[in-house]
């Protein structure tokens, strides 16, 4: 052989290597946790003992998440500035604050040939869904939000059930070609074909033993991807909603838990970039901050206790109200005690103080049964602050805050995704990567 011809084989095999790292960003995954600040990733790797896989991504970039009015957002308008690229008011879906529909990044890249799919763990036609397909000036709007489901073109919803009526919009997604699995095991069972639905609530493990026939947020990830896998592209949105549930509820317990969950799904995300690392973009990111969880006098040795707690509040809410009904339990002391036991605190019980605290606000000692139902709520706040109390965390509101959020990402153009940053800035910033690492 010839050195010229050796010459071309080298030049030809650099080429090759150059193409290679310039390969087309074809997958796109966004994380987002509903209400998920800095303190509630902070307070679960504490308690873990180690970093969640979000955090050890190449970019961290602090997110504001303020609305068009500069104001504390809910889900409509952050998922609107995440899913659209533009601040609106609170309450609009996938349109501006003069009500002008925007086209959705999910929506931009469908047309270019992606495959879409929407996975979650609130109603998949819930505000931060929705902000991928629809756009209606409020997010009560709920059928018709389903509605635009079929002309977006999405083409995978896995996670929770449509709200509203549910039964009304399947019947509409079937009429428009939509496969509809409404089971536990909907994912063992999904049709090789597009538009799928599998309608199966997501389950979050409270204890590694525990098992249940419902998929988890991780296993509805890896679902969702195989089923969106494709050589031309897609676009996969997974969110967790009760990240945010938990903080509305200012239910420490639940939260840590749902962090978890929402981890695993990333991790998931992480696998198949490990597969496709030149052509996949993975960012994580949230809508904003719920419960202004301080934990600045956190005590990192106890927060083990957070384990200890047996069932979410509002389920300990229900069980409770039942058992008083039942005239299971009668008196203030019981339910502290029954309050005690769901917390986990059979071997650290409240202190004197922490008790009358609980019984205060349950309405005293005296209180019959039915003023203890009255202020059943009151009473299971108080346990929750006492516990929380011990650990050093506090809750400042039951509703939203306007605490910077935190944006992960990681794959080609993942450098992007640096400080500042505001959550309307995510989708241009997909695109831009996009077009800088295109054919
Ligand atoms: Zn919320």
């Amino acid at each position: 052989m010839s050195t010229r011809f050796h010459k071309f084989g080298l030049a030809l095999l650099l080429l090759l290597v150059a193409a290679g790292a310039q390969a087309e960003i074809k997958y796109v995954l966004l994380f987002i946790g509903d209400g998920f600040g800095p303190a509630q990733r902070e307070l679960t790797e504490t308690l873990l003992g180690r970093k969640l896989m979000m955090s050890t991504l190449p970019t961290a970039a602090r997110t504001g998440t303020d609305n068009y009015g500069g104001t504390v957002t809910d889900s409509a308008a952050s998922g609107t500035a995440i899913a659209c690229g533009v601040k609106t008011n609170n309450g609009v879906i996938g349109m501006d604050h003069e009500l002008r529909p925007v086209a959705s990044l999910a929506a931009r890249l469908k047309e270019r040939g992606f495959k879409v799919g929407l996975v979650s763990s609130s109603p998949l036609n819930d505000a931060t869904p929705a902000a991928h397909y629809a756009h209606q000036p409020s997010r009560s709007m709920l059928d018709e939000i389903a509605a635009e489901i079929p002309a977006t073109g999405v083409d995978y919803l896995g996670g929770a059930a449509l709200a509203g009526n549910a039964e009304a919009s399947y019947a509409m997604l079937q009429d428009n070609g939509y496969t509809v699995i409404a089971a536990n095991d909907a994912l063992t069972r999904l049709p090789d074909s597009d538009k799928v639905y599998a309608v199966a609530q997501p389950f979050t493990r409270w204890t590694t033993e525990q098992a249940s026939s419902r998929p988890t947020l991780a296993e509805h990830t890896r679902a969702a991807i195989a089923q969106l896998y494709n050589p031309d592209g897609f676009f996969l949105m997974v969110e967790n909603g009760h990240t945010d549930y938990a903080g509305h509820s200012n239910d420490a317990g639940k939260l840590i838990h749902e962090v978890v969950a929402l981890d695993e799904a990333v991790q998931a995300g992480l696998a198949f970039q490990a597969l496709h690392p030149q052509e996949t973009l993975l960012i994580v990111t949230a809508d904003h901050e719920t419960g202004g969880l301080n934990i600045d006098q956190m005590k990192a040795a106890l927060l083990p206790l957070l384990r200890l707690q047996k069932q979410e509040i509002g389920a300990i809410a229900g069980e409770a109200r039942q058992r008083l009904k039942d005239s299971k339990l009668t008196t203030a002391a019981g339910l502290v005690e029954f309050f005690e036991d769901q917390l986990g605190l059979a071997q650290q019980p409240f202190t004197a103080v922490e008790r009358q605290t609980v019984i205060t606000a349950l309405g005293g000692t005296d209180a019959d049964q039915s003023g203890l139902a009255e202020h059943l709520d009151d009473g299971l706040r108080a346990a929750f602050r006492c516990r929380d109390a011990r650990l050093g965390i506090a809750y400042t509101t039951g509703g939203h805050s306007g605490a910077k959020i935190i944006t992960n990402a990681a794959g080609p153009g993942c450098e992007l995704f640096a400080e500042p940053l505001e959550n309307s800035d995510i989708p241009q910033r997909i695109e831009k990567a996009m077009s800088q690492h295109a054919d």
